[in-house]
């Protein structure tokens, strides 16, 4: 049996008192919210924190408001099946409520939060296993080691960012907000994610997501299609989000503005530009979704860290991406 190891439990009552408690105790905190990232990884000691603040009692973390009309604001310790439950977001955003949907278990959707999914920490196959295992091996350059079993000669990690929602918050341009005792920003979900497996987020330690900001839902669509070995629950090993924007909002109108973002496959979740091109300007017509899912497939690269061959999921890339499309017509 795998044993968490020894940490201080901390939970603050208010959002000064958690950004306090982290700034004063420094590197060896870390926020948690459900847990069901963060304590598999303590146990597997890939973090070890010695101070785990909760932000699950946070009130303002826990809040919806807003609707589609004019935009909506999430609190991050929201809970996955609060997501998919919630009237206003199964309505307003169903693609959001649906991708959630597709997160894991429902136990661990009752615990599991949308800040902590959009925090998740980036997976691989080397790295996904006990202390044990790592050390047969001499660890990897993401924790304790000094190569990487993916690509050797490598100096990078190429660990998988594998959140279902971040594709889904890059495609229809969700905002986050950040706060710690230095202050407040937001920040856009598409710069928010570096192509880096072991320096994967543009937040600081000491930041806490706040809330995450969905833009309102009028003129747009957007879909999730998301590829794991089991249906009942598994990460993705790819995740298109497709989103257009069209003058008349419905199908045979001209396409304003559109993203592909494929998730699942590398460090960063990726934007094909070339498959926003193949749409912009032009309707919703089978012509064009087979050209956006060709830039799809020629854009997506993923490597043999997960599951499945990479070669069938880079095929599966323009599939998904006909599939994501295809439910748009
Ligand atoms: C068996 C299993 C299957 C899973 N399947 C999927 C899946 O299919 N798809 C998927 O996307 N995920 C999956 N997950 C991962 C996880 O359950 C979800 O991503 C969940 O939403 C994580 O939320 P959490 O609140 O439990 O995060 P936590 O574990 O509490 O935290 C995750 C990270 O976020 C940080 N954090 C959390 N909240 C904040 C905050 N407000 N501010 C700053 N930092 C914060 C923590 O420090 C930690 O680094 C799976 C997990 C398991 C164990
Ligand atoms: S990609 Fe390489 S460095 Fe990163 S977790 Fe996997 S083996 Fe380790």
């Amino acid at each position: 049996m795998m044993r968490l190891p020894k940490f201080t439990y901390r939970t603050p009552r208010t959002i000064a008192e958690a950004v306090r408690i982290i700034a004063d105790t420094g590197p060896e905190a870390q926020f948690v919210a459900g847990g069901t990232d963060l304590y598999p990884n303590m146990k597997r000691r890939q973090q070890t924190p010695k101070t785990v603040i909760s932000v699950k009692r946070l009130p303002e973390l826990n809040q919806v408001n807003g609707d589609g009309r004019s935009g909506i604001t999430i609190g991050a310790s929201v809970t996955l099946t609060d997501i998919v439950e919630h009237p206003i977001i199964k309505r307003d955003y169903p693609v959001i409520a649906a991708a959630a949907r597709t997160i894991s278990t429902p136990i661990l959707r009752n615990m599991g939060t949308i800040g902590g999914n959009l925090l998740l920490d980036t997976r691989c196959n080397y790295y996904d296993q006990n202390y044990e295992w790592r050390k047969a091996i001499n660890f990897c350059l993401k924790k304790d080691g000094d190569i990487c079993w993916v690509a050797p000669g490598s100096s990078k990690c190429w660990a998988v960012q594998s959140s279902d929602l971040v594709p889904v918050m890059v495609a229809i341009g969700a905002r986050f907000r950040l706060l710690s005792t230095l202050g407040e920003r937001v920040v856009e979900a598409a710069g928010f994610y570096h192509d880096d497996g072991i320096d994967y987020l543009q937040k600081r330690p000491d930041e806490l997501l706040v809330d995450i900001h969905l833009p309102p839902a009028n003129g747009w669509r957007a879909s999730y299609q998301k590829l794991r070995r089991r249906g009942a629950f598994d990460f993705p090993v790819l995740g298109v989000a497709a989103y257009i924007r069209d003058e008349a909002a419905h199908s045979g109108a001209t396409i304003t503005d559109a993203k592909i973002v494929l998730g699942g496959i590398a460090p960063a979740p990726i934007q094909v530009d070339a498959a926003a091109q193949a749409l912009i300007g032009k309707s919703l017509d089978e012509d064009r979704i087979q050209a956006a899912a060709e830039a799809a497939y020629v854009k997506a690269r993923p490597l043999d860290n997960t599951d499945f061959v990479y070669q069938w999921r880079k095929q599966m890339a323009r599939q998904y991406t006909l599939r994501a499309l295809r439910e748009l017509m």
